[in-house]
């Protein structure tokens, strides 16, 4: 039988007050099965370093988290943003990560449908780079709230426009609780992905209903709004058979003691999920 915390990946983003190694080293130790891995704890280590530390965990690695961007009033900047998600696509390989999640972005002065050909655009400019490294992108539809300066693709159906563009196997989506579980189409959007082999990742948090702040107040799971269960439903019967992974950006828990917090988390996670 398998542990039933083999499914269960944790962001590291999750933990952010621990390195790569100590987030390694306690996920592996509570019997977790993945981690997906922020570049933030990348960064002072350098890749070498860290797909020694991600490699000799046994850990598996559903994603490298963040690509994107792809959007800005400036040409210069745009094609920045290429060779900048061409290198987080090199650091997936070397950490065996299957897939970089993409917040696509947004820049206040770009009309949102404008910004939304730049993404395609720019997501058309990675792809060969990204099939030829076996690393999946995934774009990941933010909440409208973050429309005007991170993310113009809102919903599982923008999500969709792309990927039917650009008709590639390497392009698919990473569906959150927190910014997809408004969506009236959810439920249909999650079972097309399945059949289209677009759904790439699955994201859990919670939505709190009053939040101190957009960015580093969500919830854990079971502290909001969001019947992540039934969720998780559609998912699995969409034929989903990636990790489940655990991702909570919260000042709160981060000043917490983060082995606690991680206990709490895996109870969330049986108990919620
Ligand atoms: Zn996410």
């Amino acid at each position: 039988m398998n542990h039933p915390l083999s499914r269960l990946a944790i962001h590291t983003m999750t933990n952010k007050p621990w390195s790569l190694r100590e987030c390694c080293d306690a996920y592996a130790k509570a019997g977790v099965g993945g981690v997906s891995v922020w570049r933030n704890v990348i960064e002072p280590i350098g890749i070498e370093e860290a797909s020694r530390i991600v490699g000799d965990s046994g850990l598996k690695v559903p994603a490298l988290v963040r690509g994107g961007f792809f959007v800005s009033r400036d040409e210069a900047k745009r094609n920045a943003s290429i060779g900048e998600n061409k290198k987080c696509i090199d650091e997936a390989a070397a950490l065996d990560a299957e897939m970089v999640v993409l917040v696509v972005g947004a820049e206040v002065g770009v009309p949102l449908h404008e910004a939304r050909k730049q993404v395609a655009d720019g997501i058309a400019k990675c792809l060969d780079h990204a099939a030829s490294n076996h690393v999946k992108l995934a774009i990941e539809p933010l909440h409208p709230m973050y429309a005007a300066d991170r993310s113009c693709i809102n919903r599982m159906a923008d999500a969709r426009y792309i990927c039917e563009q650009l008709k590639s196997p390497w392009i698919g989506i990473a569906a959150d609780v927190f910014h997809v579980w408004w969506d009236p189409d959810l439920a249909s959007e999650i079972a097309r992905a399945g059949r289209h082999g677009t759904l790439f990742g699955f994201h859990v948090c919670d939505w709190k209903p009053v939040m101190s702040d957009m960015l580093n107040d969500r919830g854990l799971m079971g502290e909001g709004a969001i019947d992540i269960a039934s969720i998780r439903a559609d998912v699995e019967r969409a034929g989903f058979e990636g990790m489940i992974e655990v991702e909570v950006f919260s000042s709160h828990h981060w000043s917490r003691n983060q082995h606690e917090f991680l206990a709490d988390i895996l109870r969330a996670y049986q108990n919620h999920c």
